[in-house]
């Protein structure tokens, strides 16, 4: 009988990719519109990364790569998370994916079967959820609230294991909360997942842009529970060149690789050496995300204290490029303010996908001039 598969018919397309598509086609057609949509660098790749890629191409690095990525970029890596992040890993426990998204998908392949639960910290990343039911598992949502700084309870989290949980996600920093969650509260929940022997999955895509505290990987606890992804996409301005990576234990890392072998084959060989140019060429990258973060603590301050100035509330991020907006001033649903916004010339992502109720999430990877364009209009939709 022909029709679409009940798995893909109960999955979501991704929320933040809809609107943000419909925001630059609005745009295309000559609508005046801000979008704090993007979930995406508005700086251009670093050139020292276009250049590699460039070296790539004229050297004739055309051809299939591994499916768990070339062996220099998996070196490269092993040596970044021992340096930057503290896990001792081998680059046999290291993978190259097709995003970080690519990454977390495989991931939940490997390690889930019918009815595994899967803890998922809401407000969470869109993509989560679907991913963990695409794979025939659970998504249980444990919340983390605006009230305390949208940091998780491990109590919380504890109370909601049990027999059939099989891994815990975590991402700091958040996305959409931008939270960058305290060690102690991680080491907390590195020890539950050691404690009830369950995978930690640690989505750390934004490590290099915290505003005020520090990063820490979990995985340097619990090292057989833990599998830490990342990307190239956030730091190195890198979304369109689609390499994500991952470290974590030989054989689950192994099985991910296979699920990449009978789907993508391999991520693009040019953008993996030109990924491998952005963690070894270790001066010129600094510099780039040193000046890419200054830009965003600059904006959020911007817009902290744009939305401030207008009484409308919002948790202050300490990382990644969004801040959460509460929208009760502008209508009685996140998705009528998204709209009324819309409306006022501002597209912004309705809380709704993320769990986040009751909020818009704003990404301020975007100029100065936009943002004041965008509060000079949310103080119009308020009036
Ligand atoms: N994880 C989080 C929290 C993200 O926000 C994103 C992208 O928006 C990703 C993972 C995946 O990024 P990519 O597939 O572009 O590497």
């Amino acid at each position: 009988m022909r029709g679409l598969s009940q798995r893909v018919k109960s999955m979501k397309p991704s929320a933040t990719v809809a609107v943000n598509a419909k925001a630059l086609e609005l745009k295309r057609k000559g609508v005046d519109l801000v979008a704090l949509t993007a979930g995406e660098p508005d700086f251009d790749t670093p050139e020292h990364v276009k250049e590699a890629a460039r070296r790539a191409l004229a050297q004739g690095k055309t051809k299939y790569a591994p499916p768990a990525g070339i062996p220099e970029l998996r070196e490269a890596l092993a040596e970044k998370f021992r340096r930057e992040n503290g896990l001792e890993v081998t680059p046999e426990e290291t993978l190259v994916t097709v995003g970080g998204k690519q990454a977390l998908f495989n991931l939940f392949q490997a390690i889930l079967d019918p009815g595994d639960e899967v803890l998922v910290l809401s407000p969470y990343w869109v993509s989560y959820p679907e991913m963990v039911r695409f794979a025939g598992g659970v998504p249980v949502e444990v919340p983390t609230l605006p009230e305390e700084g949208f940091i998780p309870d491990p109590d919380r989290v504890r109370r909601a294991i049990t027999g059939r949980t099989k891994a815990l996600v975590v991402n700091s920093p958040n996305n959409p909360t931008g939270a960058v969650y305290p060690e102690e509260v991680l080491k907390a929940l590195a020890e539950l997942a050691l404690e009830h022997d369950f995978y930690l999955v640690s989505d750390e895509i934004y490590e290099h842009l915290i505003y005020e505290g520090t990063h820490f990987s979990p995985g340097t606890l619990a090292p057989e529970h833990t599998i830490t992804v990342n990307g190239a996409a956030k730091a190195f301005a890198m979304t369109g060149w689609r390499i994500g990576y991952a470290c974590g234990p030989k054989a689950v890392i192994k099985a991910m690789a296979d699920v990449s072998s009978q789907s993508t084959t391999s991520p693009d060989t040019i953008a993996q050496w030109a990924t491998l140019e952005a963690l070894t060429n270790r001066e010129a990258s600094r510099a780039f995300i040193a000046m890419a973060k200054e830009a965003y603590r600059k904006r959020r301050d911007l817009l902290l204290e744009g939305l401030s100035r207008l009484g409308l509330k919002a948790v202050r991020p300490s990382g990644a490029f969004y801040v959460l907006m509460d929208t009760s001033p502008f209508a009685p649903s996140e998705v009528e303010a998204a709209e009324k916004l819309l409306q006022a010339g501002v597209a912004v992502v309705p809380g709704t996908d993320f769990a986040a109720f009751g909020h818009v999430r704003l990404s301020y990877a975007t100029s100065e001039e936009n943002l004041k364009k965008a509060l000079e209009r949310f103080a119009q939709a308020l009036q």
